[in-house]
């Protein structure tokens, strides 16, 4: 079966519009999963060669502030589980905070690949600077994307698929 890749982050990182984009036209989907489940959605993508099975980790938001952690822990247990592949998404708008140094935590304790993707970055120029800080992660280098422009999105499959 193919390798599945799952997305973890915060919400309101951007997850979903990064699914979206890579489930779109531009990326051929094999097969949709007929049921959307409640804390996981999947498409099937095809890059170059390479097919791989996608899951948005991020179903059901937290309703509250004080739930989110037990709502990160819920979405890394998920991928670790289930994926071959990890892409930990985070906001170069919001910045590194306090939930994201958690998450690293828990996917570095899986031994599992971790790709670090900084979305929103939606000019090079302009926010390449405030990409940096998330080396702190420890999730080695990350690569700046704008899931709603694309931007960079060709350069993380690259990356994702060298570990599938
Ligand atoms: P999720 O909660 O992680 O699934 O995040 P969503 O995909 O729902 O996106 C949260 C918000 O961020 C929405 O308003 C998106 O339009 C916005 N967003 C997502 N990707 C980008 C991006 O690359 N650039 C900018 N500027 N906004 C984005
Ligand atoms: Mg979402």
């Amino acid at each position: 079966s193919k390798p599945i890749v799952a997305i973890v982050g915060r919400p309101n990182v951007g997850k979903s519009t990064l699914f979206n984009a890579l489930a779109g036209e531009k990326i051929s989907i094999v097969e949709d999963y007929p049921g959307v489940t409640r804390d996981r959605i999947y498409a099937d993508v095809t890059w170059l060669n390479y097919q791989f099975t996608m899951i948005d980790t991020g179903g059901i938001e937290p309703e509250s502030k004080d739930m989110m952690i037990s709502y990160m822990r819920k979405q890394a247990e998920i991928a670790i589980e289930t994926a071959d592949v990890i892409i930990f998404l985070v906001d170069v708008r919001q910045g590194l905070v306090d939930s994201d140094y958690k998450v690293a935590d828990m996917l570095r304790k899986s031994h599992k690949p971790v790709v670090l993707a900084v979305n929103k970055v939606d000019n090079f120029d302009k926010f390449m600077a405030d990409v940096y800080e998330f080396y702190n992660l420890g999730m080695g280098d990350p690569m700046p994307i704008s899931s709603a422009s694309r931007l960079g999105i060709g350069d993380l499959l690259d990356e994702v698929v060298k570990h599938t």
